[in-house]
Parts: structure tokens; C-alpha cells; sequence
């Protein structure tokens, strides 16, 4: 069992930790339930869908890291395909709290980045804050997205937030985890770190500013991870591509992976650039090793 388990293992009930031992004990486990696999939980413990998502939240919870509040939120997105995606919140120590990650955010850009076209339901051990609320606006789920708690009867995002703000009300109808391709092309040799900034900033979402972007990092263990811009009708809670992108070394590798290279994937004078915030907070991570990587149009949008 990876070490990140060990602490959060203990707080699964009984049944729970009977039939989820050879699941995470998988030295390949990378925080996806396969159907499958909740198809054996659920027969084991005769939970149903929701009180196993709910009884789950401890191991979600373990992929956190918190250095500053030591709060650990564990989130689990269902998709459509049935798979269940993992999530935590990360926070990273010596930059500004609004790089922070939220659990909800984890886990959907971890379905997302695992090409999930739709989520069913959000499973979350707190309720979402407000920021949440309006980043899941965002999703092709819309106010039908399911949000379930402990203690709660399963509620729809339309009845956490009210009124709300969104894509709409600016006239944007390809909404996060549409699938989407903006026909991006990279000039020379490719390799592969520019290879998965390019794939991904080809599925960012970035309807309202036009600057799709991505962000590829290379890790110590070898492994290259890609996160796509996602943008929100609100502006703030938009997710940088660094974030993704680091979230996904977090839940695939190990907190304690150093990044060695980076390179942030968009065109050559974007309405909003990446770059600099991205260099500044990869700088505080270690990394010095930042290249911006033009891509453009292939074809006409
Ligand atoms: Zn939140």
C-alpha cells in the first residue's frame, strides 16, 4: 500500500477496509475506482453508490496536502463511464493561498485530464465552499450535478447555489469537460514534454479570454504530467495549468516528486499569458527550468 494510505486507512469502517485492501494495496493504483472495482465494493459491503462514495472519502482525503491549514478534504468525482476519480486539496507552502487547489477542483480536472466527458456526482467530505459552487458551474453537468455529503440528503449544485452565475449569462454554451480540440500545432522537433503541453492545451477551456493554454512538467521519477487550462465564468476561480498539471504528479506520483523541467504551452501574445506566474510559483517548487512553448492554429476556429 503506497505510504500516503497508511494513516487515512485506518478511518474506513471495517467493512470498507476488508474489501478495499486489494484495491489499494495495487502497486499500480492511481486513484481511479474502475467500475469493477466498485462493482466488488458495493457487493461486499452492500453499500449503495453513496454511502460507499461517502464511506471512500478518507482514502480521497489521504491525497491530500495541506501544509498550511493541515485541513484535509477528500473529494470523489463520478463520471459517466463509471469510473470513480479521486481528489484532494493541495495547497503549496510559500505562495499566495489563491494558487490553492480544492478537493472538488482535484478531482474534477483529475476526471477531466482522464478524458471523462461528463460527471454524475461530486462526493465531498465538507461542503463545497462557494468558490466550488462556481467552479462547478462551469461543468457540461450544469445545475444537474449531483453533490453528496456525509450526513446529507443528495442535493443538486442548482440547490447549493441559487441564482447562480455562468456560462451562459456570457453566452458560452462548450462548457468544461466538452470534449474539444482548437487545432493547435507546435513548430520543430517535438519531444515529449511539448508533445502533452501540446495535447492538452488543445482540451483547455478558455472561453472567455481565447488564451488556451497548458502546462507539461518533467519529474525526477522520469514521468511527464500535462494540465489544461480550465476557465470560469467568474474569472477568479478559474484553475491555472500548473495547478492541473501538479495535481496530477500528486495523485500519480508522490508529493515528494521534484519537478526538473517545465514548459507552459500558448500562443505568442495571448489576451492573458501563463508564463510568468507560472515561472514564479515553479520557481518557489524548485524548478528554475521554464520554456515557453508557442503553439498556433492549425486550423481556423
Ligand atoms: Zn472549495
Amino acid at each position: 500500500m503506497h505510504q500516503r494510505f497508511t494513516s487515512f486507512f485506518p478511518q474506513l469502517s471495517a467493512d470498507i477496509q476488508a474489501a478495499a485492501l486489494p484495491i489499494f494495496n495495487r502497486e499500480q493504483f492511481n486513484g481511479i475506482l474502475a467500475p469493477a472495482d466498485i462493482q466488488a465494493l458495493k457487493a461486499q459491503t452492500g453499500l449503495d453508490d453513496d454511502a460507499l462514495a461517502i464511506g471512500l472519502l478518507p482514502a480521497a482525503a489521504a491525497y491530500s496536502v495541506a501544509p498550511i491549514s493541515q485541513f484535509h478534504v477528500g473529494a470523489i468525482a463520478r463520471g459517466v463511464s463509471g469510473n470513480w476519480y479521486l481528489g484532494a486539496n493541495v495547497e503549496f507552502a510559500g505562495v499566495p493561498l489563491g494558487q490553492s487547489i480544492h478537493a472538488e477542483q482535484c478531482a474534477i480536472v483529475h476526471a477531466w485530464s482522464c478524458g471523462e466527458t461528463r460527471l454524475d456526482t461530486i462526493t465531498v467530505n465538507y461542503s463545497p465552499c462557494g468558490h466550488c459552487r462556481q467552479f462547478m458551474t462551469e461543468l457540461n453537468s450544469q445545475r444537474e450535478l449531483k453533490i453528496s455529503l456525509p450526513g446529507r440528503d443528495v442535493l443538486t449544485l442548482g440547490d447549493y447555489l441559487v441564482d447562480s452565475f455562468g456560462p451562459a449569462d456570457l453566452g458560452i454554451h462548450t462548457l468544461l469537460l466538452d470534449p474539444q480540440d482548437h487545432g493547435y500545432s507546435i513548430q520543430g522537433n517535438n519531444h515529449p514534454l511539448a508533445d502533452a503541453a501540446l495535447e492538452a492545451a488543445n482540451r483547455s477551456h478558455a472561453p472567455y479570454s481565447l488564451s488556451h493554454s497548458a502546462v507539461a512538467i518533467l519529474t525526477d521519477k522520469g514521468e511527464v504530467y500535462a494540465g489544461a487550462y480550465a476557465e470560469n465564468a467568474a474569472f477568479n476561480p478559474s484553475l491555472p495549468p500548473l495547478q492541473a498539471a501538479v495535481l496530477m504528479m500528486y495523485l500519480k506520483g508522490s508529493p515528494d516528486d521534484r519537478i526538473l523541467r517545465a514548459v507552459v504551452a500558448e500562443e505568442t501574445a495571448p489576451q492573458i499569458s501563463q508564463y510568468a506566474s507560472t515561472l514564479e510559483t515553479l520557481r518557489t517548487l524548485g524548478c528554475e527550468d521554464v520554456q515557453k512553448l508557442v503553439i498556433t492554429r492549425r486550423i481556423n476556429p
